[in-house]
């Protein structure tokens, strides 16, 4: 038996017991965890920022973890206790919803945010009686270590939530053996994930790649809108699914737009070498060459770079060089080149100068994305276009809402994804399936039976 195999009969042998101790019961043992978690933060985040060489984020991802279990607590909590018995079209019958959990659910996480999206899924899954088997990206290996001595501090967890190292071997071995797989990842893997998961017939929740546009309406706040794209495209170095990274601005403003959003992308400076830098280096080094690959090629194509724009080397850590990029802003850009239309996934902003807002709504569209997006304007126009844009998530006037507001349920479109939504009570629902118990009140032969 190989070691996935067994740590999947393990899995499976302990999820009857763990359906079977109740909502409460899991949220208590989710709840320790947390504590446990808390105690650990500083080995945690220590780990983690070797991974990725940036501090303030994996805090973030650190500390996300006792909100994301304090609050999908409450909403497990809300949609099991209203499992209840309800009256029917038919005035005999009761239906009871009475879902169980899906299984063993198998996760496979990327490496631009390696801890939360580690457990984004399985946070959810475990609350909802599901044992969870989880893959996290071979490229950090460090914060699975202390990650996973705060899991065997509560045994009750430690019998259902597993971590397993490995490359993509181990992700097609997880596929085969697990009852849901979530993947997060690149469109290429996703599209891989979801034909092995076909052929072991078991759903497939997959969150791909984006190509996200912000759209700069007239009589868009400049202020807001320049500072909002910038940090939209450039936190965590552009590496984050729903960076914006095309930005498509109405004619009449472009020139004050561009010359702000240059002069402040200029500020930003690098962690470990300038002072205050806040842009920490690429995770994936290899990142760092699809990057310049595409920058080399819009700018031999005619596009002007008018912030940024060179991939530098530095080492802040004493681990050796890391690739970095400043804050790059593009213009003189179109739907020929790659830096329009494949994803970027690093701190570039390319701009493009539209006509009107219909223009803006359709190159918006023109792409095979479809995750998530940004518009700025006055509140009506900017919602009338927002409705308008083929993506799960559209912030108005703010940038990344999706990610920041848990309750707004959102799935992918086209090839950014496929499945139910991560965000919202969805996020929880969704590791059930639904049962349901339809009870005949008076028992009687009935009418249209066989006579
Ligand atoms: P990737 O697809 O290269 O790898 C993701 C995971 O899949 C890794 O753990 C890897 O080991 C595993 N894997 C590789 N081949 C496999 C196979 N054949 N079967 C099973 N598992 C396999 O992605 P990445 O480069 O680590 O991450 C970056 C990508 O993730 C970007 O495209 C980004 O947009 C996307 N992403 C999407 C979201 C979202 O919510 N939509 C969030 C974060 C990142």
């Amino acid at each position: 038996m190989s070691e996935i195999s067994s740590i999947a009969a393990d899995l499976r042998s302990a999820a009857q017991a763990w359906d079977e101790s109740g909502v409460e019961h899991r949220i208590e043992v989710l709840a320790q965890w947390a504590e446990v978690v808390g105690e650990r933060r500083d080995d945690l985040v220590a780990a983690l920022a070797r991974d990725t060489g940036r501090v303030a984020l994996s805090e973030m991802e650190v500390d996300w973890i006792r909100t994301s279990v304090a609050r999908s607590a409450t909403w497990a909590r809300e949609l099991i206790a209203g499992e209840t018995e309800r009256p029917s079209s038919d005035p005999g019958v009761t239906l009871t919803a009475a879902s169980v959990p899906m299984g063993l659910v198998g996760v496979i996480s990327p490496w631009n945010f390696p801890l939360q999206l580690a457990l984004i899924d399985a946070v959810p899954a475990l609350l909802m009686g599901c044992t969870v088997l989880v893959k996290p990206t071979e490229q950090c290996p460090e914060f699975v270590v202390p990650l996973r001595e705060t899991v065997a501090a509560v045994p009750e967890l430690a019998a259902v939530l597993h971590f397993v190292e490995g490359g993509p071997e181990t992700g097609a071995e997880i596929v085969r053996s697990v009852d849901v797989v979530c993947f997060t990842g690149s469109v290429a893997t996703g599209r891989k994930v979801a034909a092995a998961a076909a052929e072991a017939f078991v759903p497939a929740f997959l969150e791909l790649g984006g190509k996200d546009a912000a759209l700069v309406l007239p009589g868009a706040d400049l202020d807001v809108a320049v500072e909002g794209v910038l940090w939209g495209g450039t936190a965590n170095t552009g590496q984050s699914c729903m960076s914006l990274e095309r930005v498509y601005v109405v004619r009449g403003q472009e020139e004050e737009f561009l010359a702000r959003l240059a002069e402040r992308a200029a500020q930003i400076g690098l962690v470990g070498v300038d002072e205050d830098g806040q842009l920490g280096p690429f995770i994936d080094p290899r990142q760092a060459d699809v990057v310049a690959r595409q920058l080399a090629a819009a700018v031999e194509a005619g596009a002007r770079v008018v912030a940024g724009g060179q991939v530098e080397h530095h080492d802040v850590d004493g681990r050796g060089t890391r690739p970095f990029l400043r804050p790059t802003v593009v213009t003189d850009v179109d739907h020929t080149m790659d830096l329009m239309t494949e994803e970027t996934f690093g701190p570039v902003l390319a701009v493009m100068v539209v006509e009107d807002t219909e223009e803006a709504v359709r190159l918006a569209n023109d792409t095979v994305y479809g995750l998530s997006g940004a518009v700025f304007g006055p509140h009506d126009e900017a919602q009338a276009a927002a409705t308008r844009l083929q993506a799960g998530g559209i912030s108005v006037n703010d940038v990344c809402l999706t990610g920041m507001v848990p309750e707004g349920e959102k799935q992918a479109f086209r090839i950014s994804g496929m499945g139910p939504s991560r965000m919202g009570r969805a996020s929880l629902s969704r590791f059930r399936r639904q049962r349901v118990v339809l009870t005949r009140l008076a028992p009687q032969v009935q009418p249209w039976w066989y006579r």
